[in-house]
């Protein structure tokens, strides 16, 4: 299947990284946001007994389901439309917005209500939809803040992470002109008061899809606002957004990802809300939009099909040490975090996407956290592999001749000592020359020069002491009889 043509921001970490790092105030929020999240799911987690064998549970039946996409999804396409509902399957991103012009055409549609959906995202639709003059709204509480802000979700769970109920109050005073307040009961208030109105007036309401159940055509929703409930009963269309990989065998599988949906996406329980739709309501349509858009690259790289088991709960971001401090808007495209770090590059392509498994210290914190048990670091260590290996910005001719310099300086003794003292004596010019920060890029925005030792290197006092040196009891060589 071809990359989407949508247009991309080009999704380049190191380039992206200064977007998060000219943030600092609201980024260091988002950290600290992200951080707590990480310390509520452990805690909800460690009440439940066998939360591992839950955890090997799902990755057992996403491992079932993906070896098994093709039948799967027929079975799926089978029982959903015998209840009422049409498939229409869509390779990418631009067939899937046309399926959506069309109905808005066929059927006239003026305004259109949201729920989340990051395949939405994906899409770029709001943009699609907004280009024929139809009025996307966003009804999740984040979302609608970020399209209000015109900028792009910074976490999958919690899209407005980044924002304070400060900056809340000054968007609802600048776009909705409501008087300020940072009171968090006042905005959700203000907020609920002007999505109502367009409840009711909405042609149309498009939803995500958690979970496709095969053997019944059931469709899951969850939520937690009520938000999702409304914008998929009141319009007489639902679209439904699903990502291929969706789709699980049987409903009797349903309960072990709800478990561990909620618990690791924003340490509930339950949400608040779960949904299930089986076929339209009398005299409503229905249609379900299959996309790919990039997933069955995944599926032709059988080192890298565990990335689809993916629930899509956040819980890798907020483990993240690197996606704290960086941001979501740091890793260019719509999945941010360790697994969008993976996903990313499957999904657009390693040409354009082959820095962002670099964008890890693969710490392993991912890869803990992670209740589908996805193996999130060694799944980074394989894209770097082919990142170094097929055409990717970490494979260009400058970067293969960086490295061969390298390797040739550092593989000889002298050649090392020289490099070394050279890197000290450039160090030491940059300190006297007048410094700029920035001067040389991003990297040295937001970080100092190293301090250069005083003293003799370590080789060099080896090389005067070392003989001397008589070795400790616990160092004694051992002698053989
Ligand atoms: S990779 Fe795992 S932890 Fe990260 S969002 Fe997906 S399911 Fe959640």
């Amino acid at each position: 299947m071809p990359h989407p043509t949508i247009p991309l921001e080009g999704a380049q970490f190191l380039k992206a990284e200064t977007v998060g790092l000219a943030e600092p105030r609201g980024f260091k929020a988002l950290g600290e946001s992200a951080e707590r999240s990480a310390k509520h799911t452990a805690e909800i987690a460690a009440t439940i007994p066998h939360w591992q064998e839950w955890r090997e549970a799902a990755n057992q039946i996403k491992s079932y389901a993906i070896a098994n996409l093709d039948k799967l999804l027929v079975e799926f396409e089978r029982n959903v439309t015998a209840r009422g509902a049409t498939v229409l399957w869509a390779a990418d991103a631009h067939e899937a917005n046309q399926y959506i012009l069309d109905l808005v055409k066929e059927h006239n549609v003026k305004t259109i209500v949201k729920s989340k959906s990051m395949v939405s995202e994906e899409m770029e639709l709001n943009h699609a939809l907004e280009a024929v003059g139809a009025r996307p709204v966003e009804t999740d509480l984040g979302e609608y803040l970020v399209q209000l802000a015109r900028q792009r979700p910074t976490h999958i769970v919690t899209p407005a992470l980044h924002l304070s109920a400060a900056d809340v109050g000054r968007l609802f005073q600048d776009k909705l002109k409501e008087p300020f307040s940072a009171e968090h009961q006042h905005l959700t208030n203000v907020a609920r008061r002007h999505l109502r109105e367009d409840f009711i007036i909405a042609d149309m309401g498009i939803s995500g899809c958690n979970f496709a159940m095969a053997d019944t055509g059931t469709i899951c929703v969850v939520e937690n606002e009520g938000n999702a409930g409304l914008s998929t009963s009141a319009p007489p269309i639902h679209v439904v957004l699903m990502g291929v990989e969706k789709v699980i065998p049987g409903i009797q599988y349903l309960p072990v990802f709800l478990n561990l949906l909620g618990r690791s996406g924003t340490g509930q329980k339950l949400t608040t809300y779960t949904h299930l739709f089986h076929g339209p309501p009398p005299g409503r349509k229905m249609v379900v939009i299959l996309l790919d858009n990039g997933r069955t690259n995944v599926l032709k790289d059988p080192a890298a099909r565990m990335a689809l088991f993916c629930i899509r709960c956040g819980a890798c971001l907020n483990a993240c040490p690197v996606y704290r401090r960086t941001g979501g808007w740091a890793y260019g495209w719509v999945y941010p975090g360790p697994i969008g770090a993976v996903l990313t590059p499957h999904l657009i392509g390693l040409d354009k996407a082959g820095k962002l498994p670099f964008a890890s210290s693969l710490c392993g914190a991912c890869g803990e956290a992670c209740p589908v048990r996805i193996d999130i670091p060694h799944q980074l260590v394989h894209m770097r592999h082919r990142a170094v290996n097929e055409p990717s910005p970490m494979n260009s001719p400058m970067e293969r001749l960086t490295w061969a310099v390298w390797a040739w300086w550092f593989s000889g003794p002298k050649r090392y000592r020289l490099a070394m003292a050279m890197v000290k004596l450039g160090i030491r010019m940059a300190k006297i020359l007048p410094w700029h920060p920035g001067k040389l890029g991003a990297w040295t925005r937001g970080r100092e020069l190293p301090r250069v030792p005083g003293g003799p290197a370590f080789r060099d006092w080896w090389r005067r002491n070392g003989a001397q040196m008589k070795p400790t009891s616990q160092t004694e060589p051992i002698t053989h009889p």
